[in-house]
């Protein structure tokens, strides 16, 4: 079989190797990603069995990245100097997060720089409003929503209430989202843009993993089930296959690939979407880099997500999203209290669980909620790695359990 690799464009100097070679390519090619998180380190992880050179920045010394790559940069993604000054030697540069400056991408991209996913595509999830307005615009289902200047504009909306009202801006893991049910609540509202979003009756949180490269091919992920903790709107834990209707499953993967072709995505996106009690589905949310709820796929796909979009960034061929291994995802928060008092007894039992794999991210103990680690359990059904996860959920006791 001949395979054809188009590789993006990048010139590489002719010298004295045979410099036709995957081999050769792949060491040649400097590649950076912005953000040194957690998910930047399974990144990193992928782009060691491709033999690559990576380059990271972050403006955490600490971050999980720093000590995964010799060429670890300490700047702000967000600022427009360090982000120029770090990619203007590279040859591609992807993100962990989406909280970076895209004028600097702009302006490498303008230099030559291949930057996945596209600073536009970054630009309209940056914002919450723009991107419900994208959604609008290429007919894929939201909840109603409006713009919001702060407090006092909330005020002349009481008719919305109650709501859910969210920061345009750098909201997180639930941090930026807040439920308003009374007048009473607005006196402690967010006071900066915000969307005042109607409040779904939530039956389902579900996430859809798609990918599509720079020829429009695409690669589709099963749907997770993700759980949330009510307290602190963050992820708890997630199924995977998803116990959900065939025809919600079929629905909410076709709104991810139209979502993915909407964009133009070359890369990896997460799709949040809500499903209502009544089977109707919104999308929620955009993420257009390796997600929290596709950890899951480094143990139970044939393609991690982190694989996936190293493929993507290099031009080589899709993998394969084919789940082959039923999945429970548990995160482990800050603070990490595990119920046995002898910490090291717990961490032996979930590392002595049939086909339960720890992810420990070597962060620095910080902000109650922070996601410290994960664990990954798979069985050949979706009960079968249940009843493993349950004790393994048990042995964990995370911030949220004490709201
Ligand atoms: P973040 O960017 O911080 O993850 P999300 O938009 O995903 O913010 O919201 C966090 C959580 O808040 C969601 O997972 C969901 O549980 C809840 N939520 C968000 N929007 C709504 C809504 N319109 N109605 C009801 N619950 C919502």
């Amino acid at each position: 079989m001949i395979v054809m690799i188009h590789f993006c464009a990048i010139k590489l100097e002719s010298g004295k190797r045979n410099n036709n070679t995957l081999h050769y390519m792949l060491e040649q090619l400097k590649t950076g990603i912005l953000g040194g998180g957690q998910l930047g380190a399974m990144l990193l992880r992928s782009a060691i069995d491709f033999g690559l050179n990576v380059s990271v920045m972050d403006k955490d010394p600490n971050a999980p990245c720093s000590r995964h790559t010799s060429s670890f940069k300490i700047g702000d993604p967000m600022n427009y100097d360090d982000v120029v000054k770090f990619g203007s030697n590279l040859d591609i540069i992807t993100i962990e997060k989406e909280a970076v400056n895209t004028k600097a991408l702009k302006h490498l991209q303008a230099n030559g720089v291949k930057v996945y996913p596209s600073p536009e595509t970054i630009e309209i999830i940056q914002n919450k409003y723009d991107q419900k307005q994208f959604l609008i615009k290429n007919e894929l289902p939201v909840a109603a929503g409006i713009l919001v200047n702060g407090r006092e504009e909330i005020m002349k909306h009481l008719d919305r209430l109650p709501a859910c009202l969210k920061k345009c801006s750098h909201g997180y893991d639930g941090k930026g989202v807040m439920v308003l049910r009374t007048p009473e609540d607005i006196a402690n509202a967010f006071d900066e843009p915000c969307v005042l979003e109607e409040l779904v009756d939530i039956k389902h949180e579900i996430s859809v993993i798609v990918s599509r490269n720079e020829s429009g091919a695409i690669e589709c992920y099963d749907p997770v089930l993700m759980t949330f903790n009510k307290g602190r709107m963050i992820l708890d834990f997630q199924m995977c296959p998803a116990n959900i209707d065939v025809d919600i499953a079929m629905q909410t993967s076709n709104l991810a690939i139209k979502t993915a072709e909407a964009l133009e995505l070359v890369g990896i996106m997460a799709v949040e979407m809500f499903v209502d009690s009544h089977g109707n589905v919104v999308v929620n949310e955009l993420a257009p880099r390796p997600h929290n709820s596709g950890h899951h796929t480094i143990e139970a796909n044939t393609t991690s997500q982190f694989e996936q979009q190293i493929r993507i960034i290099l031009g080589l061929p899709l993998g394969s999203a084919k789940l082959n291994k039923a999945s429970v995802m548990i995160n482990i928060l800050e603070p990490v209290a595990l119920r046995k008092n002898n910490q090291t007894d717990a961490i032996n039992n979930i590392l002595c669980t049939d086909d339960a794999h720890l992810h420990w991210y070597g962060k620095h103990s910080g902000t109650e909620g922070r996601k410290m680690g994960h664990v990954t359990i798979v069985g050949s059904t979706i009960e079968n790695a249940l009843s493993k996860a349950v004790i393994i959920r048990h042995l964990l006791k995370g911030a949220y359990e004490e709201k």
